[in-house]
């Protein structure tokens, strides 16, 4: 009996040290973005849109690459890091799905349909700023590197799209675009700062095999989250 129960005890003190060894490897895996939020009286509301999704696969590699599948992966871990930093980020889709209404029909109104769903939501939920992520490709030409757009009548957009931008550009290999306006639908018509980051190339084959790439799409969620936190600390 006494053997068993000294057996037992071992084991027990086994599993303890196997349980706090754990602990200690998960909080130095987790590292956060190592953005500071100075929140004041309530957390920041960041709505995170992974482009297209669902009956739009957005931009498409002859090697069956999606664009919405990047997008979606990449908005998944901005809003984990964002979430470590106490901000409520919201995505505006977490699975392969669009939102165009019943009924509607025709490729811009569809696109439309979907665009003004997301665009109601973070109206809905008040955000402070709306994020949204997208991935380029060109039919001719061997561009890459990431770009952020804002719509050219809103400062605020702009300054969170060179917050972004600038921190974007400091991944190594990076080239070294500056933050530009765009006349794209959705940071035209979402009521609070918005801008459309394009994460890279699918078109440029060096690009693209990055992007599928785990620990780079880290590099671009912590690129965008330190941005993110850039832009509120000096609001
Ligand atoms: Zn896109």
């Amino acid at each position: 009996m006494l053997n068993w129960l000294n057996k037992r005890i071992t084991e027990i003190s086994a599993l303890a040290v196997v349980m706090i060894m754990a602990v200690l490897l998960g909080s130095v895996a987790w590292q956060g973005s190592n953005a500071v939020f100075n929140q004041k009286a309530k957390p920041y509301v960041v709505v995170i849109d992974p482009g297209h999704g669902g009956y739009d696969p957005g931009a498409v590699a002859a090697q069956a690459v999606y664009e919405k599948e990047i997008t979606l992966q990449v908005s998944r871990r901005l809003q984990a890091l964002l979430s470590g930093d106490g901000v409520k980020a919201v995505l505006t889709r977490d699975e392969d799905e669009d939102y165009v209404s019943d009924g509607v029909s025709g490729r811009k109104n569809k696109k439309r349909s979907d665009l003004d769903y997301r665009i109601n939501m973070a109206a809905g939920i008040q955000a402070d700023i709306f994020v949204s992520l997208h991935v380029n490709a060109v039919a001719k030409g061997n561009n890459s590197g990431a770009e952020t757009f804002y719509y050219n009548l809103s400062a605020e957009g702009k300054r969170l799209a060179e917050a972004i931008q600038n921190e974007l550009i400091g991944i190594p290999g990076m080239n070294r675009r500056v933050a530009k306006p765009g006349d794209y639908y959705v940071v035209k018509n979402t009521k609070m700062p918005a801008v459309i980051v394009e994460l890279g190339y699918l078109s440029n084959s060096a690009e693209r095999n990055k992007l599928q790439r785990e620990d780079y799409q880290e590099e671009l969620a912590v690129a965008i989250a330190r941005g993110i936190a850039r832009y509120f600390d000096a609001r």
